[in-house]
């Protein structure tokens, strides 16, 4: 697992607990203890806790387990805590939740919230294999927009059920609806979708 270095503590670990912060333009990498940290101190709150919390696994309507891994961020007026499971260090292959809470949240409660719609979303699957091939089940489709990791790509890929498909590859399950309407709404990454 790619390892960082907080520039304020010293101290060291899994990159994804990192994020790099500009102030006057100069970027320093923060762990999110310090990031939290320097951000109370800028916002002027009193007594901020950084909240963290140890990984968790939580198992989908097949069976299957997912481990969660959480970040929590203050943003200015709001406090951030996002879920999200590693594929090695790619947090941007499986699924992935944010809920938004007013910076002096309790963050249990935060979090309390944040499992029940991850519950939600892993107590369905948009997706079912179908003669070795994947289709859409029903007929709403729930997902994420991702980049592909191809530079210069002028398509991105999309992630359904905590699984990484390629825009054809969706293309293709879409071709047994020919003649149907769609919908397309896109949501914040913090809204149920
Ligand atoms: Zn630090």
């Amino acid at each position: 697992m790619t390892q960082s270095r907080c520039d304020r503590c010293g101290a060291s670990g899994p990159a994804h607990d990192f994020v790099s912060a500009g102030t006057d333009g100069t970027w320093r990498v923060l762990c999110s203890r310090c990031f939290n940290t320097e951000m109370a101190q800028f916002a002027d709150m009193q007594g901020f806790e950084h909240p963290s919390f140890t990984p968790l696994r939580l198992r989908d309507v097949d069976n299957s387990d997912h481990e969660f891994h959480f970040r929590s961020l203050l943003l200015g007026d709001q406090l951030s805590l996002e879920a999200f499971e590693l594929a090695g260090d790619d947090e941007a292959a499986g699924y992935r939740f944010q809920i938004l809470g007013k910076a002096d949240s309790k963050p249990f409660a935060l979090l309390g919230q944040l499992i029940q719609t991850m519950k939600r979303a892993l107590s369905m699957k948009h997706l079912q294999a179908e003669a070795g091939r994947l289709q859409i089940a029903d007929m709403t489709v729930r997902g994420r927009v991702e980049w592909n990791g191809d530079e210069g790509a002028s398509q991105p890929c999309v992630i359904i059920d905590g699984r990484r498909i390629e825009w054809n590859d969706l293309g293709a399950m879409l071709l047994a609806f020919e003649g149907w309407q769609f919908r397309l709404e896109m949501l914040d990454p913090s809204d149920e979708a």
